[in-house]
């Protein structure tokens, strides 16, 4: 869908120099997606993987984030592969949706409520991101917390649209409860892609 050079605004590797490889596709279906240009694959152009990795090759910060839509709608394995046999880190951000494919340096689990993330992603995830949209939401969280890995980073994330509202509740949400961590969209605060 697109790839460009930016700063990961999100979770454990926020504030990182990131080339960001957008894949089409998603049949997830969350309300509030900011990105629902994403949903249909077919309106956005083929691109050959050697290309992507072509062209992130070609900037300093040497760490891809794929994320889409839903990546895991594709097998990622030779993207993968080939990112990391530059020298170039590999990062996903996916709902946990579809099978597990790719190489990964870091897997960032942001499961929705629409598809539930299937086992082998939960298991690998090294960060669970879970986007609070209303108050239930922490209770929800609660519950995926318990499946990952005992040493899988935990994040609350507000969505964007409430987040004047959302944001308050996690601050005081992680006073009490601090395995959980807050993670902001500073990328949209920043005014960067
Ligand atoms: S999984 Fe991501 S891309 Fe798909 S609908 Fe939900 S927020 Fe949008």
């Amino acid at each position: 869908m697109e790839e460009f050079y930016t700063i990961q605004g999100e979770g454990y590797h926020a504030g990182k120099a990131t080339y960001f490889v957008r894949l089409g596709g998603c049949d997830v279906g969350c309300h509030w997606c900011d990105v629902k240009e994403s949903w249909d694959e077919a309106n956005h152009p083929r691109v050959t993987v050697d290309k992507i990795v072509e062209n992130a090759a070609q900037y300093p910060g040497k760490a891809v984030v794929v994320t889409g839509g839903e990546p895991l709608m594709h097998n990622l394995d030779y993207l993968t592969t080939q990112l990391q046999n530059r020298g170039i880190k590999t990062f996903i951000e996916t709902s946990g949706a579809y099978p597990l494919s790719g190489s990964w340096d870091w897997i960032c689990l942001s499961p929705k409520k629409f598809k539930a993330p299937k086992w082998e992603v939960i298991e690998a995830a090294n960060e669970l991101k879970v986007v609070v949209f209303n108050k239930s939401d922490f209770l929800w969280a609660e519950e995926h917390a318990k499946l990952v890995s005992a040493d899988c980073k935990l994040y609350l994330q507000p969505e964007w649209s409430k987040s004047s509202l959302i944001a308050p509740l996690i601050v005081e949400y992680v006073k009490e409860n601090p395995k959980w961590e807050i993670s902001l969209q500073i990328h949209k605060y920043l005014n960067v892609p």
